[in-house]
């Protein structure tokens, strides 16, 4: 299961194994979604996280 790592609204970075990728392409990346984030315990607008390039 792939999974995506996002981060919310209030900088808490966390990974999420339901967003929705469908219409997310490279140099796609819009809004974000709203996720339930385990820090706050709430839904978030969270967008995905690039990983670490050099
Ligand atoms: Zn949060």
């Amino acid at each position: 299961m792939e999974r995506t790592i996002v981060r919310c609204a209030e900088g808490h970075v966390f990974s999420t194994a339901s967003f929705p990728m469908q219409n997310l392409g490279a140099g796609r990346i819009g809004p974000g979604r709203l996720l339930r984030c385990p820090r706050c315990a709430r839904l978030r607008h969270s967008v995905p996280v690039a990983p670490e390039k050099g």
